[in-house]
């Protein structure tokens, strides 16, 4: 794919939607760890349904804390893998505390370093919650830069790095949520929407006229 064709997709994609983030709540930089903690293998919707509840009762590492492992499952045992994310999210809130003043990191090393923070997350944050150029490679943005060719690669790291090579500077903050809500809702995995996708004339997915 040409450089041109790059610009193109991404000014139509910034144009049907100026300003996107995540639909994950949040209003700091922890509450949005904690729910992309929360968020490995689970909805969206189905994290904000159990955050809606937790954070007006406990929406700092110290109250988390206080609530202990038991006191947090309460609030979200409706999402998958509770019981370790539970787990995890007690021990980061330690480490907050102890070695962050109870702040979140904005340093990929030190987040990474979190349990329950792999490469994905600690990119989500570093993008959402510090406007950093970071590229949250997921499933859906995975799917979504292999079959346009905006980014084609074997796996999320090779997809990562070229995201981050390729996608033309001023469109580099905001490209993860643009391509991970173009693949929830368009181009999604088994019935891609090529007839009503903004994009279909500049994609380079073969198969696409078989969804027209
Ligand atoms: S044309 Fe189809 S395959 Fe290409 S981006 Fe749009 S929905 Fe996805």
């Amino acid at each position: 794919m040409n450089k041109q064709k790059r610009i193109e997709i991404f000014s139509r994609l910034r144009e049907s939607n100026p300003s996107p983030t995540t639909e994950l709540n949040y209003s700091s930089p922890f509450e949005l760890l904690v729910a992309v903690i929360l968020s490995a293998q689970a909805t969206d919707v189905g994290v904000n349904k159990a955050t809606d509840r937790l954070f007006p009762v406990a929406n700092t590492p110290e109250a988390i804390l206080a609530l202990g492992v038991e006191g947090l499952k309460e609030y979200i045992k409706t999402i998958g893998l509770f019981n370790s994310k539970a787990e995890n999210i007690i021990k980061t809130c330690r480490i907050l505390i102890d070695q962050h003043g109870g702040e979140v990191p904005d340093k990929r090393e030190a987040l990474e370093a979190l349990p329950g923070v792999g490469r994905k997350t600690a990119n989500v944050v570093l993008n959402t919650a510090f406007g950093q150029p970071a590229m949250a490679v997921d499933t859906h943005i995975f799917r979504v830069s292999n079959r346009t060719g905006i980014a084609p690669g074997k796996n999320v790291l090779e997809v990562e790095n070229r995201l981050l090579r390729l996608v033309p500077k001023e469109f580099l903050q905001d490209a993860h949520h643009w391509l991970i809500l173009h693949g929830r809702y368009t181009c999604t995995a088994r019935k891609p929407k090529c007839g009503a996708c903004i994009i279909e004339d500049l994609c380079e997915f073969k198969q696409k006229r078989d969804y027209l």
